[in-house]
């Protein structure tokens, strides 16, 4: 493979970064883009609408998830203090005047049978949080406290739905019940409040047909989908301000490339790389056979270092590309080995060679924090551009 060719700066002039944030605002326009929710769905018709603006042939593909919506939960010791809790992700609705039963770590032989019609209290640890909540509903529970290991509460999904409502508290609110258990039984009363329904996502796929007869593929792949506390401004509408920006950029080059050009915008990242998934399940031999790179963006536009990695699974040679563009391109950057969570993970795990661009440190990741008033415009234009050229001349 040729280390540069001399058509790089001109990707580099054409790649507008204000031009990429523009599509920023639009996303987190719509408010937390949930997985099946009606933000994500209108995130997906705004990123088609894109595509087609820049005459990508545009494909949408959906596929079922379970959409969760989180209205609220409280957690009240009868005669005593308001606890604060949070409620797990996928946890069912639930409200109920019971006793609080230590659980230990919510092993089946944590559990007395006294737990039965009452409230199960567990530490957090050892266990996922799903089999600690189906273990002691198993054991009779109606509901469970899960508090945290560290002082502070947290938040977390159960990853898949639970028999009854799970909610997490603090270390000192767990501590507090645990001192009461102690002298007393308490009763409390807790509030559970949430939307669990079957519902759609939905992976939007624009592509520039290469111009060679049997023309590989390479991908360049961002999830548009957000948690729901957020926003999801820098995780990930930067990713997919980004991708979009080069499919603008490289809609003007497509007489100029041999190779096809897939831009996939992936839904329902956060509930599980459920997009990404479904994309490399459903088109197994196509990825497979001609995919020649895949190439993800997550979170690229917050924090002081840019991280270049992939798992190891398959060869090296696009990360090794991409690094080599950094440091031409004056990128401060770091190699990194990111685990299996993300959308590189399933293009990897068949073979394809995959390059994960992710900027750190985000401190607001994951809060309602995440707006777009964080986004460092210069970073995400460096960002795109280092993706765009790699594309092109990887191409
Ligand atoms: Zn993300």
């Amino acid at each position: 493979m040729v280390l540069t060719r001399p058509k790089s700066p001109d990707i580099q002039a054409l790649y507008q970064g204000p031009e990429a944030f523009k599509h920023i605002e639009a996303l987190t326009s719509f408010g937390p883009r949930v997985a099946g929710g009606p933000a994500e769905k209108a995130a997906a018709d705004y990123i088609a609408g894109q595509m087609e603006n820049y005459e990508l042939i545009v494909e949408i593909e959906q596929f079922p998830v379970t959409y969760f919506e989180d209205l609220g939960a409280t957690l009240e010791i009868i005669d005593g203090a308001a606890l604060s809790p949070n409620i797990l992700h996928f946890s069912p609705s639930g409200e109920f005047t019971a006793e609080i039963v230590n659980c230990g770590l919510g092993f089946p032989e944590d559990c007395t049978p006294d737990v039965a019609g009452n409230i199960a209290l567990i530490q957090r640890g050892e266990l996922l949080f799903w089999q600690k909540t189906q273990n002691a509903a198993a054991a009779g529970a109606i509901a469970v406290v899960i508090y945290n290991s560290e002082p502070g509460n947290f938040m977390a999904t159960l990853t898949f739905v639970t028999d009854i409502p799970a909610i997490s508290v603090s270390l000192e609110n767990g501590t507090l019940l645990l001192d009461l258990l102690e002298i007393t039984s308490v009763t409390v009363h807790l509030n559970v409040e949430t939307v669990i329904s079957e519902s759609t996502s939905q992976n939007i796929i624009g592509t520039l047909e290469g111009t060679d007869p049997d023309p590989s593929i390479l991908y360049l792949g961002a999830h548009y989908d957000s948690v729901s506390v957020g926003l999801g401004a820098n995780d990930d509408a930067s990713g997919v301000a980004a991708m979009l920006e080069a499919a603008r950029v490289l809609s003007t080059k497509v007489q100029q490339v041999k190779t096809t050009l897939k831009f996939i915008a992936f839904g329902a990242e956060e509930t599980g790389l459920e997009g990404s998934e479904n994309y490399v399940m459903k088109h197994e031999a196509e990825v497979r056979n001609k995919g020649l790179g895949m190439i993800n963006l997550d979170m690229i536009a917050v924090g002081e270092t840019l991280l270049i990695g992939s798992m190891g699974l398959a060869e090296s040679s696009l990360v090794n590309y991409t690094s080599d563009k950094a440091a031409a391109m004056d990128i401060y950057w770091q190699p990194f080995a990111p685990e299996a969570r993300g959308d590189h993970a399933p293009f990897e795990t068949v073979g394809v060679p995959v390059v994960f661009l992710y900027q750190i440190h985000d401190p607001w990741y994951h809060t309602a924090e995440d707006t777009p008033d964080k986004i460092d415009i210069v970073t995400l234009e460096i960002n795109g551009e280092l993706a765009t050229t790699v594309m092109y001349e990887w191409a």
